[in-house]
């Protein structure tokens, strides 16, 4: 298997090249030349999470050094389970897909930790430590500094911006120490972003230090989110006959596309529905071919405030055409107001608390056309509530049990320093330290 850029099909590489450096040269994204058509029927045996990750990314990995490693690097990083839950007294039959046991309690931990065991795998040239800068908006940072702190080759400067994560957010950008450095910026994740673009194409730092990203645009942050809805479509479709739908919590579309890619490689997925938040570029696009990019506006899903997802290029690349693309997925946004009645409706109704981000999906379900409710939906849920306690507990008017992953790393202290948002602050903290 071949990775090609998105913008550039005479560009090509296999899976661990395409993994280390990230994005294309030409500032495209990797994607599969050809998806592999899965023979499903064999995934049934798998007896682990981390056997049906290997087993069904085997092929992407084919020809590659890989290869080699692939099963080592999944038990590595699938080593927490994904529970899917039946939700009882819905409108139909109904399963929420609980994405948030791992480390940081989000599903960013999956894509992070897979990134990360196959960082360690993958031979490099390059005898330097890795310095891997990731700029975040609140859950990827988190997750990126719980996989990769403590192993011996890599540092990781992880940036924020101060004042706009939650405080558990917070807390778990700052407890790490040791190999990962906390800034908090003052400025916006979009000054975060710049930052860490500028740090890559400075002469000063290119000279010293080997530079990385773990952003979500890494092709080795997509594939292991496959996996889950392997799991969960091969569970429901062999339950009741019928392939299932999913609704997914969208911001750049990462998640998302996982799920398009395992539904063409085969895998027994019916019907794909976008939820957005108040940012509506995707469900926008969906509706009227029309792609407008903007300013992404503060949202209490604040995970998924994204004007511009970089991910709709793989997505385009994938179906060109737009009616192709619209006849294969929908999307709805959902309000901030519309989050919060959620959260408190469903809370009254089945006892379950809802993240912001997952209660965006919660509100599309309500909202589809009375007759779909027949058919079996799967809720994705991307965060555990109690990450956004802040938001969720005054509405529910009780508080949410902290899972004891979380309850640790919230009892550590926080080492951070600040910085303003300019390139000379980052250069500063980067050249100081090695
Ligand atoms: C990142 C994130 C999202 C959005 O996922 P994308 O892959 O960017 O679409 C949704 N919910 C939570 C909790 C997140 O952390």
């Amino acid at each position: 298997m071949r990775y090609q850029s998105t913008r550039d099909a005479s560009h090509a590489v296999g899976l661990g090249a395409a993994i280390a450096r990230g994005l294309a040269p030409d500032g495209g994204l990797y994607v599969p030349e050809a998806l592999p058509a899965l023979d499903v029927s064999g995934f049934a045996g798998s007896a682990s999470l981390a056997d049906l990750a290997s087993q069904m990314l085997r092929p992407f990995a084919e020809g590659d050094v890989m290869a080699g490693f692939l099963p080592a690097a999944t038990g590595d990083a699938f080593n927490f389970p994904v529970p899917l839950v039946e939700l009882r007294g819905a409108q139909g039959p109904l399963s929420v897909l609980e994405l948030f046991h791992g480390p940081t309690a989000a599903f960013k931990d999956f894509g992070a930790r897979f990134l990360a065991a196959s960082l360690e795998r993958i031979p490099r040239n390059d005898a330097r430590r890795l310095t891997i800068l990731v700029a975040t908006s609140g859950d990827t940072g988190g997750a990126v500094a719980s996989a990769f702190h403590g192993r011996p080759w890599v540092d990781v400067v992880v940036l924020y911006p101060r004042g706009l994560v939650s405080a558990r957010q917070e807390k778990q950008l700052a407890c790490w120490g040791g190999n990962v450095r906390t800034l908090a910026v003052n400025g916006t994740f979009d000054d975060c972003q710049r930052m860490v673009k500028e740090a890559f194409v400075d002469p000063a730092l290119a000279a010293g230090m080997q530079l990385s990203s773990a952003n979500s645009i890494n092709v080795g942050r997509l594939l292991p989110q496959m996996v889950y809805y392997a799991k969960a479509s091969l569970e429901l479709s062999r339950q009741d006959g019928r392939p299932p739908n999913f609704i997914i919590p969208t911001g750049n579309l990462g998640n998302a596309l996982a799920c398009v890619w395992a539904r063409e490689c085969g895998l027994p997925i019916g019907d794909i529905v976008l939820a957005s938040n108040a940012n509506a570029t995707v469900p926008d696009f969906l509706q009227t071919g029309e792609w407008r990019p903007r300013a992404s506006v503060a949202t209490l899903a604040s995970a998924m405030d994204v004007g511009n997802p970089s991910n709709m290029e793989r997505l385009r690349w994938l179906f060109p055409g737009w009616q192709d693309l619209s006849g294969r997925l929908s999307a709805r946004p959902v309000s901030d107001d519309e989050i919060r009645a959620t959260i408190q409706r469903d809370y009254a109704a089945f006892g379950h608390a809802w993240c912001p981000h997952t209660a965006t999906a919660a509100c599309v379900y309500r909202g589809l056309e009375p007759r779909r409710h027949s058919e079996r939906w799967v809720l994705v849920a991307t965060a555990h509530p109690a990450k956004f306690n802040d938001i969720v507990e005054p509405l529910i008017g009780t508080t949410v049990p902290v899972p004891p992953a979380l309850a640790a790393l919230l009892e550590l202290p926080s080492v951070q320093t600040t910085v303003e948002p300019r390139l000379e602050d980052l250069r500063h903290v980067l050249t100081g330290a090695t």
